[in-house]
């Protein structure tokens, strides 16, 4: 079992298997990076693989692949596969934009893929050109219908914006409660890649526009996820991130792996270490120490809220969120 400094359980690993997006989203990737991760420094399926096994044996329970967008590396499917079938029972999970899925569900669904969350900001074309600034919403959607008909459970969510999406989270929110999705409003949360002109709606705005249409009962935290929660009276359960507390810091049970093998213990920090040597070695024994030693050193909370909040230097398409 892999447990922090701060008796934690750590058994949720993120893998981000590609930085590289077809979305310039304005909130995580508003322009192409300077320079990508040189393609001969990504590290391969089979290495990642090696990596996770390792993450399974010391008691990793549920994986989520992610990017940028993780759809646009070829053969996902195989990769889906490696993980289910060295431990099908493995929580397996993946966070897309949706774009490419319309061609690719069936398969990530056969390859044991359960799960996935997708990216709906808008359901308006053109605010979906504004925000990914890319015509994008109509394979999104037929994206997501089709996971839904092959059937993955979705999940989706849902950045807040104003000027941009604010009054478009009732409709987001009916739209995913008529399909049987859940969803998460996701605070904006700033990050120095991001365009500097968005504004987040924070939870009080949110919950003070949803109890204007709907009644519903604090849930509280569930797990550890980092949703708090929230029930309406016909059952139905949306969630909100609050980066800007701490709560969700104290049951975190997650670590990060890009796809160039950098292990981070927070989404907030630059901290990092590589696991790419040791697994180019077959070094088993040296990447199991870098994982304990990521174990120890993750910090006890985010930098988001609080008196010393500064600009956090992590992009999100690099950790996948
Ligand atoms: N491309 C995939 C997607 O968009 O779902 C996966 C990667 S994306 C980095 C993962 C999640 O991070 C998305 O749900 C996205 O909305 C969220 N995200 C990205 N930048 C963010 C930011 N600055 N604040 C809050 N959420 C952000
Ligand atoms: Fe791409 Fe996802 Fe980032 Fe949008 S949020 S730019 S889709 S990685």
């Amino acid at each position: 079992m892999l447990i922090d400094s701060y008796d934690r359980v750590v058994d949720y690993l993120r893998v981000s298997v590609t930085e590289r997006c077809n979305f310039r989203c304005q909130y995580c990737m508003p322009e192409k990076p300077f320079s990508w991760v040189p393609k001969e420094n990504i590290l391969s399926f089979e290495e990642l693989f090696e990596f996770m096994k390792i993450a399974i044996d010391e008691g990793v329970k549920k994986i989520r692949i992610t990017g940028g967008e993780p759809l646009l590396r070829e053969r996902l499917d195989v990769f889906i596969k490696m993980i289910y079938d060295y431990e099908p029972s493995i929580d397996l999970a993946m966070t897309t934009n949706a774009y490419l899925l319309k061609g690719t569900a069936q398969r990530l669904k056969d390859a044991g893929l359960q799960r996935i969350n997708v990216s709906i900001d808008t359901l308006k074309p053109d605010v979906a050109m504004r925000i990914a600034q890319k015509d994008v919403l109509k394979n999104v959607l037929e994206g997501v219908n089709e996971a839904l008909k092959v059937g993955l459970k979705v999940k989706v969510n849902m950045v807040p914006m104003y000027g941009m999406n604010a009054d478009e989270i009732i409709d987001v929110l009916e739209y995913s409660k008529e399909r049987g999705m859940s969803i998460r409003f996701i605070e904006y949360m700033e990050n120095q890649y991001a365009d500097k002109s968005i504004s987040g709606l924070k939870s009080e705005k949110l919950l003070e526009i949803l109890s204007a249409k709907y009644e519903f009962e604090d849930e509280g935290f569930d797990g550890s996820s980092p949703s708090h929660y929230f029930r309406m009276k016909d059952g139905y359960r949306f969630g909100i991130i609050e980066p800007y507390e701490d709560d969700f810091c104290k049951k975190c049970n997650r670590i990060r792996l890009t796809a160039e093998g950098q292990l981070i213990p927070c989404l907030y920090f630059d901290e990092a270490m590589s696991i790419a040597e040791s697994i180019k070695k077959g070094d088993i024994k040296g990447a199991a120490a870098v994982l304990k030693e990521v174990i120890r050193t993750k910090p006890e909370k985010n930098r988001w809220g609080g008196d010393d909040a500064e600009m956090s230097s992590r992009a999100f398409y690099e950790t996948g969120g």
